[in-house]
């Protein structure tokens, strides 16, 4: 992948690309922005075109460092990624210990550690002291979505370069131009994956119709029609109450289908409120469900769809600080179903 391949992020690759042309790439970066929208991608590329035999500013993927570094056996470039949870101290020991040595057969030695916020506390010290007094011809890519979790000390060393998320009207012609999905499911895949091309080729829209097929059902319990609305004694549907329980247990299984279950749990609820609020249905998520979302619209005023978009959020924030799955997901929905 040569840096025109990447796409969407071109304030970061201008900066990159400058640095390159007047040989001034800093020994260390720091690159940051939410996790599948190509920061590891440009650190690998920007450590073939520090190293490139053909061009000095590019990756031209065809001669043999370019070669080697797709590969992953270019001797003097290294990604380092967390060990279990952490990146470790034995892995920064080793890492300083290659960086001591002159590159073998290129002209840096790059050193692309993944996640950087992992790092434990003993690691980051010990890279801190490696940053402060960097070896010559070495080059530092810390990749990060967390950057705050870094220690102020190490970011300060590093040059800071910020990627963003796509348009989600980018993903979705990067996804059709990639053959990865055409149409609604592309489109849908763009809204999922929040403008995030990597994570949304990670994503199996097969997969996620049939999950999506799924949450229709329970939100068939979940949002009561206009007779039970307005009856009193009806507030909560008896038979959603009942099979709740199990229906989560389902969607339990495994975390990550969790994570999916709420990240379509969002988008159609702000398919909803686009729709409640008149928005233009070209905008919709679920552009193939227009009449379903249409039906369900009358049954929620758009201040109760806000509120139900905050209480999935929040689950989300639960449960990345490993809130229990099926507690947090039966409250979420007796939230949504008294809402
Ligand atoms: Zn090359």
């Amino acid at each position: 992948m040569s840096f025109s391949t990447i796409i969407g992020q071109d304030e970061a690759i201008h900066l990159i690309r400058k640095a390159l042309a007047r040989n001034r790439v800093p020994h260390a970066y720091l690159f940051t922005g939410p996790e599948g929208i190509g920061k590891k991608l440009t650190a690998l590329t920007l450590a073939k075109a520090l190293n490139c035999l053909v061009t000095s500013d590019d990756a031209c993927e065809t001669c043999k460092s370019c070669y080697k570094i797709n590969k992953g056996c270019h001797p003097d470039v290294e990604i380092i990624e967390a060990e279990g949870q952490f990146i470790k101290i034995d892995q920064i020991r080793e890492l300083q210990k290659q960086v001591g040595y002159k590159p073998f057969e290129g002209r840096k030695k790059v050193s692309i550690l993944n996640n950087a916020e992992r790092l434990n506390l003993e690691a980051a010290n010990a890279l801190l002291k490696t940053l402060e007094e960097p070896p010559p011809d070495t080059v530092f890519i810390l990749v990060s979505s967390s950057p705050g979790a870094l220690l102020p000390t190490i970011v300060s060393r590093c040059q800071l370069i910020r990627f963003s998320p796509l348009g989600l009207q980018r993903t979705e012609q990067f996804l059709v131009e990639k053959g990865v999905a055409t149409g609604p499911k592309a489109h849908l895949l763009a809204a999922l994956s929040e403008g995030r091309p990597g994570k949304a080729l990670n994503m199996d829209i097969d997969k996620i119709l049939s999950l999506r097929e799924q949450i229709l059902e329970l939100m068939d319990l979940m949002i009561p029609d206009g007779d039970q609305r307005t009856d009193p004694q009806h507030t909560l549907p008896d038979s959603g109450i009942k099979v709740l329980p199990g229906k989560i247990e389902e969607f339990t299984r495994d975390r990550d289908q969790t994570e999916e279950l709420l990240d379509f749990l969002l988008v159609f609820y702000r398919d909803l409120l686009l729709l409640s609020e008149q928005g233009d249905p070209g905008f919709l998520a679920n552009q193939d469900l227009i009449s379903l979302l249409e039906r369900y619209k009358t049954r929620l005023s758009s201040q109760k769809i806000l509120k139900i978009c905050r209480d999935i959020y929040q689950t989300k924030v639960n449960l990345q600080h490993n809130a229990n799955l099926q507690l947090a997901l039966e409250d979420l929905f007796l939230k949504i179903m008294k809402t």
